[in-house]
């Protein structure tokens, strides 16, 4: 098949949720992907976030390779190693006591939704909880997940949702304060918020938010499938704030390039929510996921990509903010470490579309953000060759 036929073929056959851009990806190496002409492209969206470690590399293909060859999965009912080795990593690396592993970032946070749930239900014996969201969030696309992510239009036609949750204004500590009462069982947002247009949590607002949680026995829950797994230039968005969820969920780059998500809990969390029978899956956190996991905790650790991405940030955000000194239409800059998002007042899809173009691979996020989540393991040379290629798609577009 060629370029066209790729195209042609999967239109046919797959349902018409998503308008993709004309680009057939055939491989990638390093910061680098391939299409299948062989044009060359840098990948400054990682697969939305996932790809952490970049393309083809050597310790992860590794692990993975010998993994294939044991086992790939023996259902939750049985022990194997790599559950070991991923929980131990993943639970240290997460900062939380107890992990439950899902197959995606929606599932995370069904799973997060209902041990709040159940820990309101075991410490109060309540069943009318409600959870407080933030607009602008995004959770997910499942229907628990919909119900307190705060987009309507994602969420208008698939009503009724999930009853019991009101959404507050992200960065906006009295408006979380008017909509709590007594049987609010959670709090619920994004420590950066992704989709919505990059914006990170105000130190205040999420100290504070910890404050009401604290004082009513609320459960905070962080959504950190975005901007969690060293992003930031932290493992995890809130250990730069000096708070601590009660329930912390991760997927995306927590597997890098496998389908797998989590749930973290605290200790105190553990003992009053999901029991045997509450909850499972048949995949989640099955050997070849859980090997994975282990790897990219081992890679984030040893490499200390974390402490990369911080030393990096600035040479990163300087390319940004020279474009919008130098190019009208990109206006303002926002972000923690490689979650950047860049304000434009020009139509955003022809920025993503005309850097295709140029081969270098970005994001949009809302409605006038360029988003760029470039893998963890981006150096120097990288921004380089990004700047060079943004300007001339800012050329082209002026
Ligand atoms: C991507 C994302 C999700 C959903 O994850 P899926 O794996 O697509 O289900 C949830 N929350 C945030 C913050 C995300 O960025």
């Amino acid at each position: 098949m060629n370029k066209e036929k790729y195209m042609e073929t999967s239109d046919k056959n797959i349902l018409h949720v998503y308008n993709r851009f004309p680009v057939v990806f055939h491989h990638g190496e390093g910061m680098h992907l391939y299409d299948t002409d062989g044009k060359e492209y840098l990948d400054f969206a990682s697969g939305i976030g996932v790809m952490a470690v970049g393309y083809n590399d050597k310790e992860y293909k590794d692990e993975l390779s010998d993994q294939l060859g044991l086992l790939l999965h023996t259902s939750n009912l049985y022990y194997h190693p790599p559950m070991a080795e991923a929980s131990e990593k993943a639970v240290k690396l997460s900062g939380m006591d107890k992990v439950f592993f899902t197959n995606s970032g929606a599932e995370a946070i069904e799973g997060a939704i209902k041990t709040a749930k159940k820990y309101a239900y075991v410490t109060k014996g309540n069943t009318t909880q409600e959870i407080i969201a933030m607009e602008s969030s995004f959770h997910g696309r499942t229907v628990g997940s919909l119900s307190v992510t705060g987009n309507d239009h994602y969420r208008e036609p698939f009503y009724p949702l999930m009853g019991g949750v009101k959404f507050a204004t992200y960065n906006d500590l009295d408006s979380v304060k008017s909509l709590v009462n007594e049987n609010t069982c959670a709090v619920i947002m994004e420590t950066v918020q992704g989709e919505g247009g990059i914006y990170p949590a105000d130190p205040s607002f999420i100290k504070g938010i910890r404050k009401i949680c604290d004082d009513n026995d609320i459960l905070l829950i962080l959504d950190e499938i975005q901007c969690g797994m060293g992003r930031t230039g932290y493992p995890f968005a809130y250990q730069s704030y000096g708070i601590k969820p009660d329930i912390l969920t991760s997927a995306k780059a927590l597997g890098g390039g496998v389908p797998v998500g989590a749930f973290f809990v605290t200790e105190k969390v553990a003992e009053n929510s999901l029991k045997p029978g509450d909850h499972g899956t048949t995949y989640g956190g099955n050997p070849f996921v859980c090997r994975a996991v282990a790897a990219m905790c081992d890679i984030l650790t040893k490499r200390d990509l974390p402490g990369h991405v911080k030393e990096n940030e600035k040479y990163f955000t300087d390319v940004l903010d020279r474009i919008i000194d130098r190019f009208e239409p990109a206006v303002a800059r926002r972000g923690m470490g490689y979650m950047q998002g860049l304000v434009v007042t020009c139509p955003v899809k022809d920025v993503v579309s005309k850097a295709l173009e140029n081969g270098l691979v970005i994001l949009s996020a809302g409605t006038d953000v360029v988003r760029f989540l470039p893998p963890l393991i981006a150096g120097k040379e990288d921004f380089d060759e990004m700047e060079k290629k943004l300007t001339a798609v800012f050329e082209q577009l002026s």
